[in-house]
């Protein structure tokens, strides 16, 4: 059986803001407590009183570590929990109080802190206004806003370091702006332990959170600290624990992990001191530049973490950079972790005002301060090795480098949105259909690095905004060679009654003018087999735009649509100008099983014969088709692809194996880490998604019964692919769910 060979080998994971790995002496403290000392710390023989020895011992480590001797002290879940806690006692101590009307928090808090306010707030009943301190570009808090804010204030909540950002806290500033106010005040200090010295009892600090998992103690502890004389109300009763400030039996695994990550702390044995993170951070900050071309960072370095790095590089969305570094095995993040599930922009960046492209593209480097001189160096040669590959796959500007040639048909997406470019690479020429604002920068830098010659850049669709960035496309492109007036309000040529790009042949099929398209074009090959249709909004897979619209409207989209089937064939693939389930084409034939409707519907037209029959028998298509499509838009996708872990994998080999695996990354990413082996027999084929278009024709065939597994780094992508293929018609297309990145190299395939 051969060894599964998965590239890179090593991982150099720069996310700690998000969490860390677990101390070996963390681990092995949580093990031996485990094993050693079970008892429950409440109970009162031998083994219970060991176990609440151990707590204590950490607990006093805990204070000497945070500087207080006095206050309290709780081992919590982690710093949500500890939050809930502070701004629970805080509230609650404000209520049927007249001096204060508003609680405040820093704009680029944590959403555990706002969410919390808004939360207790409520369920108290005090109707507080809960209001955001700006902070300026630089990610600081307005200090003048706060003092005059602040005599009105019950609770000041102010992060000491920022998660996304790293922006430092000037907690002593902050300190004297609240001065003369009656504000308690919280500071969440989960990003500084390890990284900041804090001074809370100095600072007069009336609540402070940490979490255990931020750094290197395992997930689900944390502590907090509320001031002597600080109102404090348990968020959890019940058996008294921790002095009945917080019930529950006590988490005594993680506390002892813990424990052993503040012995490390306190005797300096694995932490770096704050020049060595700062070496490091400007070595990443250097290599992070070189390969970068217009990098820039979102918060000055030199007033943030030394271990956090955001970033943004234009032309480049976060995503892209995320799956590229994850191909060279360096974890980084886009925004904040917790986030980064939605596609919504930082808040955090947001609230500093930075631009929208930087808002939108930002990638966040962390480090944790246990990291070693040989890390931050395989780290730069990494990050040096995925800019060299940027540029050879002309994602950013090269100078004299060869960039990796592309055939066909390539799609560019964003927020649902689609643009083609079609190029042929005998003749290096190319068309664009449908550019937007979205995909612009990384268009013009793919088109720019290749030395493309643009023949034109078409619209679907005439008239406002759609017009005016294709015409910023062929401008920007160098559409040459043709005065501005010889293209029409579409960028087609005038008096030209087909666009040649090598064997392929564009034309245009005019639409009956309605809201939506005005033009489809029609892509024919040297044999004037009609290949794909890009059919702008007219149809998009899964869903009838149309109905969006009023019925009048809506007629004029039938009838466009009526044109549109009578010009292509019921299995031509149609290429929309939306796409948000990634579905990527549409044939007549295939969307008559999602939206039965059009199946009866276009058969028929031949047989509306009188415009009254045709106005009858719309009505009854417009009603289906509302239903088909708000169903269709609003549910889940039909699964009619298959999903497939290691071990059906391993099973479907055995049933077939000659079967295709096909790895639809991006060529950057397949350059960069290599696919497993599968086994001699299994055939392999790459078809990035951005060229996924071009292999159904192939896959589609009628007698075509390969079986086929895609393969992608997470497994959404490779899902997508085959759940498009399937609603193609494709019998046999399978995915495999979880990814690569879940293959462990104890699965071998043959
Ligand atoms: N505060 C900050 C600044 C954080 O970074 C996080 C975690 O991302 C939290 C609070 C929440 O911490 P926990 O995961 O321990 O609940």
């Amino acid at each position: 059986m051969p060894e599964l060979f998965l590239m890179p080998s090593t991982e150099i994971y720069l996310d700690a803001n998000a969490t860390t790995p677990v101390l070996p002496q963390a681990c092995a403290a949580a093990l031996k407590v485990m094993g050693d000392v079970f008892g429950n710390p409440s109970s009162s023989h031998a083994s219970g009183l060991k176990a609440r020895a151990r707590m204590a011992e950490v607990r006093a480590r805990a204070r000497r570590v945070l500087g207080v001797s006095s206050g309290e002290l709780i081992f919590v879940s982690g710093a949500t929990e500890g939050i809930q806690t502070a701004v629970l006692s805080a509230l609650k101590s404000l209520s049927g109080r007249n001096d204060v009307d508003c609680v405040l928090y820093g704009a680029t808090e944590h959403s555990a802190v706002p969410q919390a306010l808004r939360h207790w707030n409520a369920v108290l009943g005090l109707g507080l206004a809960v209001v955001e301190i700006p902070v300026a570009i630089n990610g600081a808090h307005d200090l003048n806003w706060l003092r005059v804010h602040a005599g009105r204030a019950g609770l000041v909540c102010t992060m000491a370091a920022n998660n996304e950002t790293g922006v430092v806290s000037d907690l002593a500033d902050i300190a004297t702006a609240l001065e003369q106010s009656p504000a308690l005040w919280l500071v969440d200090g989960v990003q500084a332990l390890g990284k900041l010295a804090l001074d809370l009892t100095g600072l007069q600090i009336d609540y402070a959170a940490f979490s255990g998992h931020k750094l290197y103690a395992p997930k689900g502890i944390g502590l907090l600290y509320v001031r002597e004389g600080a109102p404090l109300t348990p968020m959890m009763a019940g058996g008294g624990q921790e002095g009945a400030l917080r019930s529950g039996t006590e988490n005594l695994p993680a506390i002892a992990a813990l424990g052993a990550v503040l012995e490390a702390l306190e005797n300096d044995s694995c932490f770096q001191d704050q020049t060595t993170m700062r070496v490091f951070n400007e070595r990443l900050a250097t290599a992070l530049r070189s390969a970068f071309s217009g990098l820039v960072f979102n918060a000055p370095l030199a007033t943030c973490l030394p271990t956090t790095l955001n970033f943004s590089v234009p032309g480049l969305g976060s995503k892209a950079i995320i799956d590229v570094f994850d191909a060279a095995g360096l974890r980084v993040s886009g925004g904040s972790a917790c986030s980064a599930g939605s596609a919504s922009p930082s808040h955090v960046l947001l609230a500093m005002g930075l631009p929208a492209w930087q808002t939108e593209s930002a990638v966040r480097m962390s480090f944790g301060p246990a990291t070693t001189v040989e890390f931050i160096d395989e780290a730069c040669k990494r990050i040096l090795k995925c800019g060299e590959a940027l540029r050879r796959h002309g994602w950013m500007p090269a100078s004299g480098e060869r960039v990796a040639s592309v055939d066909g048909i390539t799609r560019f997406t964003e927020g649902g949105g689609c643009c083609y470019a079609l190029v042929d690479a005998n003749t290096r020429s190319c068309v664009v259909i449908d550019p937007f604002p979205g995909v612009l920068p990384q268009l013009k830098q793919w088109l720019g690095s290749r030395k493309l010659q643009v023949l034109a850049a078409l619209n679907t669709q005439g008239g406002g905004e759609a017009a005016l960035w294709a015409s910023a496309l062929r401008q920007a492109a160098g559409v040459r060679r043709r005065a501005p007036d010889s293209v029409d309000a579409l960028g087609w040529p005038v008096g030209q009654s087909h666009i040649s790009l090598g064997l392929h042949r564009l034309s245009r099929l005019e639409i009956p003018k309605q809201r939506h398209s005005d033009v489809v074009f029609l892509m024919r090959e040297a044999d004037n087999c009609l290949s794909f249709a890009f059919v702008g909004k007219l149809i998009a897979p899964g869903g009838f735009e149309a109905t969006e619209c009023g019925e009048a409207a809506f007629f004029e989209g039938a009838e466009a649509l009526r044109c549109l089937r009578a010009a292509v064939q019921p299995d031509t693939l149609m290429l929309p100008r939306f796409d948000p389930k990634d579905r990527m084409a549409c044939t007549f034939q295939g969307e008559a099983h999602d939206q039965p409707w059009l199946a009866g519907w276009p058969g028929a037209l031949g047989d509306v014969a009188s415009p009254v029959g045709a106005c009858a028998h719309d009505r009854a298509f417009l009603s289906a088709a509302q239903n088909c499509a708000v169903e269709d838009f609003s549910g889940q996708p039909p699964a009619l692809h298959h999903e497939c872990d290691a071990v059906s994998l391993r099973r479907l080999l055995q049933r077939h194996p000659d079967l295709v695996i096909v790895d639809v990354r991006e060529p950057i990413e397949q350059e960069l880490s290599g696919l497993p082996d599968f086994g001699a027999q299994v055939r392999k084929q790459s078809v990035p998604m951005s060229g996924f278009v071009n292999a159904l024709p192939g896959w589609l065939k009628p007698h075509d019964d390969s079986v086929l597994v895609f393969v992608c780094r997470s497994g959404n992508r490779s899902s997508k692919a085959a759940a498009a293929l399937a609603k193609l018609g494709h019998r046999a297309s399978h995915s495999l769910v979880g990814g690569l990145s879940l293959l462990s190299s104890h699965v071998a395939f043959d």
